[in-house]
């Protein structure tokens, strides 16, 4: 089963962890697995390679899908596959002109795969798995006969494990940093907005929600303020957390001088291609958008501005994943986050997940990885884990009452109240039996007031009076009050 979709050897010159990721998922082929998931990072090289396996399989005479998330990814996708030599290869896209159904390897988008019969396949590779494309996934649950790779940077979708069978992760974000294929990044957090209260819809701040928060005028101010400052003119890209709010900070980054534009899913092809050609000049500095340009898009950029909180990992890592590839000229990226991002979610490099979710639908995700949050340097402001600044040497102090585990600060949890003593105990018993005295009850009253506060019976204690002091007076009181309650509430 393994070798169904190989021939080796593997003739393409692919970088370690594209090998490494071809191996894996021959491993899982091998176990029996069908529905396999390859968690590759930003950077990783996705394309070439799907253009390996998809040869291997073409070798074996097996018939190839692919299918890209949005229409305008289909001739980027086609392109770089004639660039690792695949020529046989059709479009299935309205009137496009490589549509050509005999071919062995069908390019489409999922939106027209849902309106087309499925050619015939052995394999079909889904990329940007994590999107969970409604035809796709029914296509798994009818044909299984078909073989289905997954690619995504982040497949931690809610529910992806009862479809996907495996997952295999050869390399993370920080693995592609290391080995110099992205690139390093210093994140800041100038702002930290209040979310407390803001609505949320299936797991996220709604958007309506959170750009009223990000469109206050002191977030505002400080988004243009913080950029002009520490942004060093850089070919920045702009997330808002509205369409409204994007564009009210492209009109913002206007007025102050600074060359931007406006970018969303309305912005038509031409306008766009004019935009990124602009942007690739330098004759553009932001690129201000909302979710549009978190997929798929491929800009030099060396500085994000993240003004859309989320609470979804998934986003927040394709987001700065933008950033994250390797420009020339600039040494890193540079990352204002005025949206809390960090601090909430982690650094990019923090969040890891190696397993899928499975949680069934209407069901609660529980699955929440336990990333260490970043805090800011007291010194250059970077955000960082741990206790040395890795950008400039500070230290930070440990501070009283909080302990230091594994480099990280850990806040001490209280102590426990400490016991009472006989002592404490006779005296309480002592002043419920004065009171019952001065109030004509029995001593059995005297006994139930202990046994509320100390859970036990008086046992071994003496039968002495002793008058009451204030502290006494009010416990007994609170007591009155919460039985009257409860008698009022039945
Ligand atoms: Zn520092």
């Amino acid at each position: 089963m393994n070798d169904m979709f190989w021939t080796p050897p593997i003739r393409k010159t692919l970088r370690p962890h594209q090998s490494k990721a071809i191996e894996l998922i021959r491993q899982s082929l091998g176990k029996g697995f069908k529905r396999i998931v390859c968690q590759a990072a930003t950077g990783f090289g996705k394309t070439l390679t799907a253009a390996n396996i998809i040869e291997g399989a073409l070798a074996k005479g097996n018939r190839v899908i692919f299918t890209a998330p949005a229409v305008s990814l289909i001739n980027q996708t086609v392109e770089a596959f004639e660039n690792e030599g695949i020529q046989d290869i059709g479009v299935m896209q309205a009137s496009h002109p490589r549509t050509n159904p005999a071919a062995q390897v069908q390019v489409c988008s999922v939106q027209t795969l849902a309106r087309r019969d499925i050619p015939e396949a052995a394999l079909v590779i889904v990329d940007e798995c994590h999107l969970r494309a409604k035809v796709i996934e029914q296509l798994m649950k009818e044909r299984e006969d078909i073989f289905f790779i997954g690619l995504s940077a982040t497949p931690w979708a809610k529910g992806m494990g009862l479809l996907w069978q495996d997952m295999v992760t050869p390399c993370t974000i920080l693995d592609l940093i290391e080995a110099g294929y992205l690139s390093e990044f210093r994140a800041f957090a100038p702002d930290i907005p209040d979310m407390t209260g803001v609505p949320v819809s299936k797991g996220d701040y709604t958007e309506a929600g959170a750009a009223e928060v990000m469109a206050g005028s002191a977030l505002m101010a400080s988004v243009v303020d913080t950029w002009l400052e520490k942004g060093e003119n850089r070919p920045t890209l702009l997330f808002g957390a509205s369409c409204a709010h994007a564009q009210q900070l492209h009109e913002a980054f206007q007025r102050a001088g600074v060359a931007t534009a406006y970018v969303d899913a309305f912005t038509d092809v031409v306008e766009r291609q004019l935009i990124e050609q602009r942007f690739r000049a330098g004759e553009i500095k932001i690129a201000c958008s909302v979710r549009t340009l978190t997929t798929g898009v491929d800009w030099p950029v060396s500085c994000i501005i993240d003004a859309a909180p989320t609470k979804s990992k998934m986003l927040h890592v394709q987001k700065i994943g933008r950033g994250l590839r390797v420009n020339k000229g600039t040494e890193d990226l540079l990352i204002l986050d005025h949206a809390g991002n960090s601090l909430r979610l982690g650094l990019v490099t923090d969040i890891a997940q190696f397993t899928l979710d499975t949680t069934k639908p209407g069901e609660k995700q529980t699955a929440e990885g336990k990333e260490k949050l970043p805090k800011e340097c007291a010194n250059c402001a970077a955000l960082h884990v741990g206790l040395t600044c890795p950008f400039c040497g500070h230290e930070r102090k440990p501070v009283a009452g909080v302990e230091t585990v594994d480099g990280e600060l850990i806040e001490l949890t209280p102590k426990k109240a400490k016991e009472p003593t006989k002592e404490e105990k006779q005296a309480f018993y002592s002043r419920a039996l004065w009171m019952a005295d001065q109030r004509g009850y029995k001593s059995g009253w005297a006994a139930n007031l202990y046994k509320g506060k100390f859970k036990v019976w008086p046992r071994r204690l003496h039968e002495r009076r002793i008058e009451p002091d204030q502290a006494f007076l009010n416990y007994e009181k609170s007591r009155r009050i919460a039985y009257a309650k409860r008698k009022g509430a039945n």
